[in-house]
C-alpha cells in the first residue's frame, strides 16, 4: 500500500481530490504544489495509516518507515538540504489534517530537527544566533507539550521569571545567550519531568511529533468537536511533513492568515492579518495584536501598523497574484495561510473559508453574478441550517446603550447574557435555562464546550482571525473579541470596564455586528429578509420541487409563517388553541364532562372560539391550503393539577368539585401518550368531532365570503390505525358538512385526510387511502412508535446511546431513513396504489430537517411542513435536495 504521497517543486502524487486519502490540508498542499505555487516541499501520510493505528493497537504498517524515508529524501533534494544533517540543516513542521476542517483542535509542532548541535547550524545558515536559540527554545515548548505531555504552563512560568529576572515586558527584549540560558532550563524541565533528557535524535523526534498527530485524533477536545459537528471518527486524520520556512527570520520575514473576501460580510475584497517577525501560531493564538494586510482595511481599522502592502509590497503583489488563482481554481472563497521568508512568499495552506450566513448568502450570490458558478451552485453552498443566524435578533438601534466597551466585531447577531469566566461555568448554567456570556482574555480549543454553552462570547485579546472569532463565526454565535479596554480577573471573578466592577453573574449584552459590550440587557429586533437573503431563496424556489408549509395556529405564528414564505399550514393543532388561561377552562370542562349533555354544553362554549380562529386563520393564509387537524390532546396537558384548578372547574360547571376530583383520577392515564387520544377521542366522543368540524366549515363559508377566494380545507384526522376508526369519523365529518352547507347554502370543497403515525397506519395505508384523500406522516409519534421509546422521556438516554456510538442521530430530530424511513416509503407507495393522485406530506419535526427534507424528496412526498422559523430553511433544503 502507499502510504506517503509527497509534494513539492511543481509536482504533487496527490490532489485537491484526494481530500478523504489526504486530508484537507494534504490534498490542498498537493494542489497548490501542480499549480506552481510557491510551496515548501513535504509530503502526506495518509488518514489510511492512522485508520491503521488505531485498528492494530496503535502501532503502523510495517512499510511505513521505508515510505516516510524515500519521502524525506525527496523532500531534502528538493529544498537541497537533507534532514538530520548539521551541515545541510532541514527543519520541519508536523501537521494533523483531517477530511473535514477541525481548527486548532488537533497537534501541531514547528521546528523539529532542532538539537544541540542543529541549533549552531541554524544560527550559522540564518546568521542570527538569537533566531537559533529562540527557534530552539519554542521546538522544546511544543514539542514538551504536544509529544511529551508536559503542561505549557511549566515552561510560560520559565519564561516569565526569566523575564521578571531581567526586567523585560516583552519576549522579544531576550538576547541570544539569554535565550540559549532558557533553552537550558527548559531541557532541565524535560528531564526532570520525563525522567529522561530531551530527545536529539531528528529522526526520534520526527516519529514521536507522528505518534501525537495521530494520538490527538482521540482527544477530548478534537472528539468534542467531532461529536458537534458530525465528523465520524472513522475518517481519522492525516500527517503533514513539510520543510519549514520561517517568518520570524528578522523585519523581512512576517506570517500571515487571509481570506480572498470577507468572511464576515461576503464583501469581494482580500481581507486577513499578518505579524512581522513572527510564527505562524503568533497570529493565531491572539497574543499579539496583528496588523491588516491592505492599506484599504488599515485605514478602516484606524490601526498605526503598516498594512504588509505597504511594508512588503513586492511579497504582498504576489499574494495578490496568488490568492487570485487559487480562488478561481476552486471557484470558492479560500483561507489562506502564509509565510513570508527574508521577503520570498511561501504558501502553508488553502482552504474553503468558513463564513457567517451573512458572508456565505453575499458571497454565493456575487460568484453566481460573476458567472464563476452557476444558481443551482450558490444555493447548494448555503448550508441550510445556518439560515438560523439570520433570523436571530439584532440590537434594537433606538433603544438607550450603555457602551462599556468596543471590541472587533468577530461574529455577528447580539446576544445577552451572565457573565461567566470559565466555559464549565457556562455548561453548568445552560443545563440550568440560563444565558450566559462567555468572558475570557482568550480562548483555546479547551473552552469549546463553554462557547457552545454560552450565548455570546467575549474576550479582551485576539483578532478577527483568533481562535475566539473563528470558532464563533462557525457556530454562528455572537462574538466580539479584543476588547483592549476590559480588565479580567479570572481569581477575582470580576471585569473591569472605564472604572465600573462587573461580576459572575451580572448580566451584559455584546453586538457582534459592531463589537459593543453593553451593561444590561439591550432591547433587540428582529432581521431583515432581504438582499442576498432573498435572492437565494427566489433561486431557491425556482429549484425545489416540494412544496414548504408550515406548523401554525395562532394568528402570530401563521404570519411568521407567511413572512418566511410558507405555501400554507400542513398541521393546526387545534388543541393546542386551548392553552391559555381562559379557554383552558372550557377545555377542562369538556375533558371531564360524565355525560353528553355536560359534554356538549361544554363544547358549545368552545365553538365560536374555534369557529374564530379559524376565520383568521383561513384569512390569513388567503386562498393557500390550510390543514386543521382534530382535537389529539394527550389528556394529561390539560387535566386540572391543583385543587384551585378543580375547584375553578367545578365552579364553572356547577358541579361538586369532590366529584370532580374523582373524574380527573378516573381519568388518569399511565401511558397518555398511547391513552385515549387522537381519533380514539372522537370514537369515544363523536360529539366533539361534530363541534370541531361545524366550527371548520362554517368559518370557511365565511372565510370565503369575506375574502372573495375559494377556501378548501383539509380535515386531518389523526393517529389513526385501523381504516375503520377513519371511516368512522369521515362520516361525521362529511355530515356536518351536509348540514352546514345546506343550512348556509354556500358551496365549498374540502377534503378528509390522516396523519400517518402508526405503524399499522403505514402498514395497511392501502385500505386507509380508500377514505384519506391525504397523508401526512407524523413522523414524531411514528418515530415514538416503531422504536418503542417515549417521545418525553428518551432525552435521558438517547444521549447515552450517542455518546456510546449506538446510534449516531437523535431520530427524534434527524429522520431514522432505515426504521421510520422504511415505513414511510410503504405507505407512500401503498396509499399511491390506491388512489394515485394522494397528496402526502409530513408534519413531525423532521420536516424542519434537512436531512430529512433530502429523504423526503426521494420519497416524492409533495410538501414538507415545519415551525414558522424553519421555513426558510426547509425550502433552501428542499431545493438543495431536489438539485
Ligand atoms: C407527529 O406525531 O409527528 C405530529 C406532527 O403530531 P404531534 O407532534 O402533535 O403528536
Ligand atoms: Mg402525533
Amino acid at each position: 500500500t502507499k502510504w506517503v504521497y509527497s509534494f513539492g517543486d511543481g509536482r504533487a502524487e496527490g490532489r485537491a481530490s484526494d481530500r478523504n486519502l489526504l486530508g484537507g490540508k494534504g490534498a490542498n498542499l498537493a494542489e497548490m504544489c501542480s499549480l506552481g505555487l510557491p510551496v515548501p516541499p513535504g509530503f502526506t501520510i495518509t488518514t489510511e495509516v492512522c485508520t491503521y493505528y488505531y485498528s492494530n493497537d496503535r502501532t503502523y504498517p510495517t512499510d511505513l518507515d521505508q515510505q516516510v524515508e524515500a519521502a524525506l529524501e525527496e523532500m531534502g533534494r528538493i529544498a537541497g538540504r537533507r534532514f538530520g544533517d548539521p551541515e545541510k540543516l532541514l527543519l520541519v513542521s508536523v501537521r494533523s489534517g483531517a477530511r473535514a476542517s477541525m481548527p486548532g483542535m488537533m497537534d501541531t509542532v514547528l521546528n523539529l530537527g532542532l538539537n544541540d548541535e542543529t541549533v549552531e547550524a541554524l544560527a550559522k545558515d540564518s546568521g542570527d544566533q538569537r533566531f537559533a536559540w529562540d527557534s530552539y527554545r519554542r521546538f522544546i515548548q511544543m514539542y514538551g507539550n504536544v509529544v511529551l505531555g508536559i503542561d505549557h504552563d511549566e515552561f510560560e512560568e520559565i519564561l516569565s521569571d526569566e523575564k521578571a529576572r531581567h526586567g523585560y515586558d516583552l519576549d522579544t527584549e531576550f538576547t541570544a545567550d539569554q535565550w540559549r540560558e532558557v533553552v537550558g532550563l527548559y531541557k532541565e524541565k524535560v528531564e526532570s519531568e520525563i525522567g529522561r533528557p530531551f530527545p536529539q535524535d531528528p529522526r526520534e523526534q520526527l516519529w514521536g511529533a507522528i505518534g501525537a498527530v495521530f494520538n490527538s485524533w482521540m482527544n477530548p477536545r478534537a472528539v468534542t468537536y467531532r461529536r458537534l459537528h458530525d465528523i465520524p471518527a472513522s475518517w481519522g486524520t492525516a500527517v503533514n511533513v513539510q520543510a519549514m520556512v520561517f517568518g520570524n527570520m528578522g523585519e523581512t520575514s512576517a506570517t500571515g492568515v487571509a481570506f480572498t473576501r470577507n468572511p464576515s460580510t461576503g464583501e469581494k475584497a482580500l481581507y486577513g492579518e499578518f505579524l512581522i517577525n513572527a510564527q505562524g501560531e503568533d497570529v493565531v493564538a491572539g497574543i499579539r495584536t496583528p496588523q491588516p494586510l491592505t492599506e484599504k482595511a488599515r485605514l478602516e481599522s484606524g490601526s498605526d501598523k503598516p498594512s504588509l502592502e505597504k511594508a512588503m509590497p513586492e511579497a504582498f503583489a504576489t499574494f495578490v497574484e496568488v490568492a487570485k488563482k487559487l480562488e478561481a481554481h476552486y471557484r470558492d472563497m479560500q483561507d489562506l495561510e502564509f509565510t513570508i521568508e527574508r521577503g520570498k512568499l511561501w504558501m502553508l495552506q488553502t482552504r474553503s473559508g468558513k463564513r457567517t450566513t451573512r458572508a456565505a448568502l453575499k458571497i454565493a450570490v456575487d460568484m453566481a453574478n460573476e458567472g464563476l458558478i452557476t444558481r443551482e451552485e450558490a444555493v447548494c453552498r448555503i448550508e441550510p441550517a445556518s439560515l438560523d443566524q439570520l433570523l436571530h435578533p439584532t440590537l434594537d438601534p433606538n433603544a438607550p446603550r450603555d457602551i462599556i466597551a468596543t471590541g472587533l466585531p468577530a461574529s455577528p447577531g447580539a446576544a445577552t447574557g451572565q457573565i461567566v469566566f470559565s466555559p464549565d461555568e457556562a455548561e453548568e448554567l445552560k443545563a440550568h435555562g440560563v444565558k450566559t456570556i462567555l468572558v475570557r482574555v482568550e480562548t483555546s480549543p479547551e473552552d469549546i464546550h463553554g462557547m457552545h454553552a454560552a450565548e455570546g462570547i467575549l474576550t479582551t485579546r485576539g483578532g478577527m482571525t483568533s481562535h475566539a472569532a473563528v470558532v464563533a463565526r462557525g457556530m454562528g454565535k455572537p462574538c466580539v473579541s479584543g476588547a483592549g479596554s476590559l480588565r479580567v480577573d479570572y481569581r477575582e471573578g470580576t471585569m473591569v470596564a472605564l472604572g465600573r466592577t462587573f461580576r459572575k453573574g451580572d448580566i451584559i449584552t455584546i453586538d457582534g455586528g459592531t463589537g459593543q459590550v453593553l451593561a444590561g440587557a439591550v432591547p433587540m429586533q428582529e432581521p431583515a429578509l432581504s438582499g442576498d437573503f432573498s435572492t437565494i431563496m427566489e433561486w431557491a424556489d425556482q429549484i425545489r420541487r416540494m412544496k414548504v408549509r408550515a406548523n401554525a395556529e395562532t394568528p402570530l405564528d401563521a404570519r411568521t409563517a407567511r413572512k418566511f414564505g410558507a405555501e400554507g399550514i400542513g398541521l393546526c393543532r387545534t388543541e393546542h388553541m386551548f392553552f391559555n388561561d381562559e379557554r383552558i377552562l372550557a377545555m377542562r370542562e369538556m375533558i371531564l364532562s360524565d355525560t353528553e349533555e355536560q359534554r356538549r354544553a361544554a363544547l358549545a362554549k368552545l365553538l365560536p372560539m374555534q369557529r374564530a380562529d379559524f376565520i383568521e386563520l383561513f384569512e390569513i393564509m388567503a386562498g393557500l391550503p390550510v390543514t386543521i387537524r382534530l382535537l389529539d390532546p394527550p389528556l394529561h396537558e390539560f387535566l386540572p393539577k391543583t385543587d384551585e384548578e378543580i375547584a375553578e372547574v367545578a365552579k364553572s360547571m356547577d358541579v361538586n368539585p369532590k366529584r370532580l376530583k374523582e373524574r380527573t383520577e378516573e381519568l388518569h392515564e399511565f401511558n397518555p401518550m398511547l391513552g385515549n387520544r387522537g381519533c380514539r377521542l372522537a370514537v369515544s366522543y363523536p360529539e366533539i368531532a361534530e363541534m370541531q368540524a361545524r366550527a371548520i366549515f362554517e368559518a370557511a363559508v365565511e372565510a370565503a365570503k369575506r375574502t372573495g377566494q375559494p377556501v378548501v380545507p383539509e380535515i386531518m384526522v389523526p393517529l389513526v390505525g385501523i381504516v375503520s376508526e377513519l371511516s368512522f369519523v369521515k362520516k361525521i365529518i362529511d355530515d356536518v358538512a351536509k348540514q352546514v352547507l345546506e343550512a348556509s347554502g354556500a358551496k365549498l370543497d374540502y377534503l378528509v385526510g390522516t396523519m400517518i403515525e402508526l405503524p399499522r397506519a403505514a402498514l395497511t395505508a392501502d385500505s386507509i387511502a380508500r377514505e384519506a384523500e391525504f397523508f401526512s406522516f407524523g413522523t414524531n409519534d411514528l418515530t415514538q412508535t416503531t422504536f418503542g421509546i417515549s417521545r418525553d422521556d428518551a432525552g435521558a438516554f438517547l444521549e447515552t446511546y450517542r455518546k456510546k456510538g449506538i446510534i449516531e442521530q437523535d431520530p427524534f430530530i434527524s429522520l431514522d431513513v432505515d426504521g421510520v424511513g422504511a415505513l414511510v416509503k410503504i405507505a407512500a407507495e401503498n396509499g399511491r396504489a390506491t388512489r394515485s393522485g394522494i397528496k402526502l406530506g409530513i408534519c413531525g419535526e423532521h420536516g424542519g430537517d434537512p436531512a430529512s427534507i433530502a429523504f423526503c424528496e426521494r420519497v416524492g412526498l409533495d410538501y414538507v411542513s415545519c415551525s414558522p422559523f424553519r421555513v426558510p430553511i426547509a425550502r433552501l433544503a428542499a431545493a438543495q435536495a431536489a438539485c
